[in-house]
């Protein structure tokens, strides 16, 4: 497990560029291989690689939206479906319990500009988050 440190170095270090292409459109493409979990014309569901709790995946929009802060309007029924799919996947895996977590900008520790949810579980979370 990869220290906490070492994720907030991460995404200081993240740069922010909204054309670029991050990896997750590369995992999407099948270009570099993910643990996948669910796929849909929408969504895809994948283990993350460094995982910070037994069970750490993430569900994403195949749409390129960078940040939560780019959301539209119009993209409402892609976000209710993401934390939809997410949280079945969740409840499926997880019965015990589970956290969503959504990390925006650098303050808010993100590190691959593609928006993307958090499923952690598998353990007792603690609150409040670092
Ligand atoms: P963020 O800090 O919210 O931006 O989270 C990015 C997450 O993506 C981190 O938890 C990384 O471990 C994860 N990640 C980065 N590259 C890959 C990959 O190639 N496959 C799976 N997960 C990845």
């Amino acid at each position: 497990v990869r220290s906490m440190a070492s994720e907030v170095d991460k995404a200081l270090s993240a740069k922010l560029d909204r054309n670029q292409k991050t990896i997750f459109d590369r995992i999407i493409s099948k270009e570099i291989p993910a643990n996948i979990i669910y796929e849909n014309d929408k969504l895809l569901a994948f283990h993350d690689v460094n995982p910070q709790a037994p069970v750490h995946f993430l569900v994403i929009p195949k749409k390129r939206i960078a940040m939560l802060d780019d959301a539209e309007d119009n993209d409402k029924d892609l976000l209710g479906e993401l934390i939809l799919t997410a949280t079945k996947l969740a409840k499926e895996k997880l019965p015990g319990g589970y956290r969503l977590v959504i990390n925006n900008g650098r303050d808010g520790c993100q590190s691959v500009f593609h928006l993307h949810v958090h499923i952690l579980g598998g353990r007792q979370m603690k609150w409040p988050p670092g």
